[in-house]
């Protein structure tokens, strides 16, 4: 779990667009970016459109969008 707030995740979704953000360069996506579409209600979810709120700062105290990455289910089992 993660400590980010309800708003935040929000944020961070209509920013990525509702894909997935991940640009982890040993995932090696096509144009460096994932993308995969990915559906809301599937938050924490293993399934093809879930997905879950990463930390990219690894520390996950700090409530920030720039701390947040939305991350396909796939990815984010993958992250480090
Ligand atoms: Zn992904
Ligand atoms: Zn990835």
């Amino acid at each position: 779990m993660t400590v980010f707030s309800d708003k935040t995740i929000k944020e961070g979704w209509q920013r990525a667009g509702g894909r997935c953000e991940c640009r982890l360069v040993p995932h090696e996506h096509l144009g460096g970016r994932c993308g995969r579409t990915l559906t809301w209600e599937n938050r924490g979810k293993e399934s093809q459109d879930g997905w879950e709120a990463y930390c990219r700062s690894k520390i996950c105290d700090d409530d920030a969008l720039w701390n947040l990455e939305i991350l396909c289910w796939e990815c984010y089992q993958n992250a480090p």
